[in-house]
């Protein structure tokens, strides 16, 4: 191992277990070596930080996905969900169906519900977008009223925004006044406006995004955070990325808000989407490694700001996201129960996970798992 680097990666490690911000530069540094001894010190590096952080107690949530449209009027050029109305497979959940779904997965012992769809101009209640998302939400919490509802991406407040004319505020409270109870932070792919040009160039920009997370903070509404990874961008667009999230972060917190919950990696899956961006990147499933690497080098850039990371079982298969387990994360996410967008893309994982299969996982890692909340507190048993 190349002496100088191994030194200066060392040093890094160091800084960070120190409870230090590492700078881009730095984490620039960890995400470009190839050296496997050197890649070997910033796993264990990462593994260490995650322990001093939150121990080795690896979580899970009972959750259920419920993808309530894949009608969308976007083109995102990774999507291999979306549909036009009118077109073979698009579909449209009635208000029966989605509380179906609700009532299956709190026999299941649910405690979150997880929504996300396409953009639907046409979905509305009374004329108004909001109202639509609002009936969504009413319809289960009417029923399930302790379930946590884990729902709209910035990307769908933004939409609600426009098409009801509204402002972004607005429409957060709207969503917490009908029952949401947190927002996911997916839409955010790579927060860098030249790729997002090109993966999703109808989606919101970088700075919008960062605005609407910033504000559902504001409002008392925590948030997640993701990343998606592994296509068309580079290494200082995935730490431009991380710093972005920081900074958010810092800022919540400063302010005394709960802010992002937890980080969540999703590597890209190539084989069902559209052969544009398909043939580009070259191939149909992550490279494992690269997500691992990026795993650890998150937990390591995000520090003492975002203390929760998630593999996604979804993109990466169980095997793998157990793996990441040992490069900085302690959450190995939901059981989901069904699960559309990545597995139309042709993502292996699969679509559901038992709480026996999650915790089979763990358990060969020799760490204690434990139920949790989607705001990470613990459930007993
Ligand atoms: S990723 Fe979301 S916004 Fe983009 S096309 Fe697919 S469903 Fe629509």
């Amino acid at each position: 191992m190349p002496l100088q680097i191994a030194t200066a990666v060392a040093d890094i490690l160091d800084r960070a277990l120190d409870g230090q911000d590492i700078s881009q530069n730095e984490g620039l540094t960890l995400l470009q070596q190839t050296d496997p001894d050197i890649i070997e010190a910033i796993r264990v590096g990462a593994d260490r930080l995650r322990q001093q952080q939150v121990g080795d107690t690896v979580t899970y949530v009972i959750n259920r996905n419920i993808n309530y449209t894949n009608i969308c009027e976007q083109h995102c050029s990774f999507c291999a969900f979306r549909r036009d109305q009118g077109q073979p497979g698009s579909y449209w959940l009635s208000w029966e169906h989605i509380l179906d779904k609700a009532t299956l997965a709190v026999a299941d012992g649910a405690t979150e519900i997880c929504m996300q769809g396409g953009l639907n101009p046409t979905a509305k209640v009374d004329g108004r977008s909001l109202a639509y998302y609002q009936k969504l939400v009413t319809t289960i919490k009417d029923a399930f009223p302790a379930l946590h509802i884990h729902a709209f991406s910035p990307q769908e407040v933004q939409f609600i925004a426009r098409e009801d004319d509204l402002d972004f505020a607005t429409v957060i409270q709207g969503l917490a006044q009908a029952g949401v109870g947190s927002l996911p932070g997916t839409a955010a792919e790579v927060l860098d406006d030249r790729v997002r040009r090109v993966i999703c160039p109808e989606k919101t920009d970088a700075a919008t995004w960062v605005d609407i997370v910033t504000q559902a903070h504001q409002l008392g509404m925590p948030t997640t955070s993701t990343m998606m990874s592994g296509h068309i961008e580079t290494h200082e667009q995935q730490i431009g990325h991380l710093d972005q999230l920081r900074q958010l972060q810092q800022h919540s917190l400063a302010q005394g808000h709960r802010g992002i919950t937890e980080f969540i990696l999703l590597p890209f899956v190539g084989q069902d989407a559209p052969k544009p961006l398909r043939n580009r990147v070259g191939r149909d499933q992550p490279v494992i490694a690269d997500a691992l690497l990026l795993t650890a080098v998150a937990r390591i850039y995000l520090g003492r700001w975002i203390k929760n990371h998630q593999p996604s079982w979804v993109k990466l298969g169980l095997d793998a996201a157990t793996e990441a387990l040992r490069w900085g994360c302690n959450d190995i996410g939901g059981t989901l129960m069904e699960e559309h967008i990545t597995s139309m893309a042709g993502a292996q994982g699969g679509t559901c996970q038992s709480v026996k299969d999650l915790m089979g996982a763990i358990a060969t890692l020799n760490r204690p798992s434990q139920q949790r909340d989607t705001l990470y507190n613990s459930i007993s048993g």
